[in-house]
């Protein structure tokens, strides 16, 4: 009889951590409770094509667990496209396609692995670690520095359905983060503790370090959205009308050609991202609300945007959506 209640009571622990028993999962190192906060939105901003090494370790974390998957590059030619980690040799595109059923298996696994609350309440807990900024993957975006939504809808010319797309923060880029300094986490929990581990992929009371990288609007409704997003596209050169160097000011949009929508066809564009579904058009009671800025009369290259309002600084607050050019 006891006998009997012990196999019983293996078989419902064995279905409850199913999940997390068969996931394909890269060697998982034991920390202590203090943990990295979310990387802050830090887009680039230079022209610095070598591969840094937090990028070049991940990627050799996750190639040699999925030894099937591909690699599919650190570094992009400044001259290209819109603004991208890549050209700063902290992003890098995993090899992993929707369609290939053993490929989008390795996606989930290690995608969710990062996203997992740790045995000390530390919600994404790996993702932290590693100093990750954003992912793109399938159509949808995660993104630490609004890690309280979770996955959104990501839209553009490329649907990011052949690689996953990873973004560093610098400290995650220069390996300064928790991930490769496990001594700085206080008193590790060793043993099974991994199988407490539980999938969350959104988390609450968000702590992000360093500045608002953005720009703000004190004036409420359509006019405020529209002004700050024109002012970041311009002050971040954000909308290049052609290929050439970065520090070339011909290359972008002139700021009187620099247009707003918040309903477009984006995939007659070579280059850009945004968060779906548009618009619709903000008013006097809109708090949150994405779109567009394109140059009118060019479809080389588009900006993505995302504004909310924020009612207790009287500001609308707004930044661009990250391209993996
Ligand atoms: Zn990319």
């Amino acid at each position: 009889m006891v006998r009997l209640r012990i196999v019983a009571g293996s078989f419902v622990l064995l279905l409850a951590y199913s999940v997390s028993l068969f996931a394909e999962v890269p060697y998982t190192r034991h920390f202590g409770p203090i943990i990295d906060r979310y990387q802050a939105f830090d887009p680039q901003r230079t022209c610095s094509p070598t591969e840094k090494p937090g990028a070049i370790d991940f990627r050799h974390i996750v190639l040699g667990t999925y030894t099937r998957t591909r690699n599919l590059g650190i570094i992009r030619a400044c001259s290209v496209g819109g603004t991208s980690e890549h050209k700063e040799g902290r992003a890098w595109d995993w090899g992993v396609r929707v369609t290939v059923p053993a490929e989008r298996r390795n996606a989930d696994d290690l995608i969710g692995w990062l996203l997992q609350r740790d045995p000390h309440g530390n919600a994404n807990a790996r993702l932290r670690r590693f100093g990750l900024m954003y992912m793109i993957w399938n159509r949808r975006i995660w993104a630490s520095y609004r890690a309280g939504e979770g996955w959104r809808s990501y839209s553009g010319p490329n649907p990011h359905t052949d690689h996953v797309h990873f973004s560093f923060g610098w400290p995650g880029a220069r390996r300064q983060t928790t991930w490769w300094h496990p001594e700085r986490t206080g008193t590790p929990v060793l043993g099974p503790g991994t199988e407490e581990w539980v999938a969350d992929e959104s988390a609450e009371d968000v702590e992000i370090e360093g500045p608002f990288p953005g720009t703000t609007s004190p004036d409420r409704g359509r006019n405020g959205v529209e002004e700050a997003a024109l002012r970041l596209a311009i002050e971040q050169q954000l909308v290049p009308i052609r290929d050439g160097e970065i520090d070339d000011t011909t290359r972008y949009c002139p700021p009187n050609s620099l247009v707003v929508s918040w309903d477009m066809d984006v995939e007659a564009f070579k280059h850009g991202g945004n968060i779906a579904p548009m618009g619709p058009e903000p008013d006097e009671n809109t708090n949150e609300v994405t779109g567009i800025v394109y140059c009118k009369g060019f479809d080389y290259a588009y900006v993505g945007f995302e504004a909310w309002w924020d009612e207790d600084n009287g500001v609308w607050m707004v930044l661009n959506t990250p391209t993996c050019d």
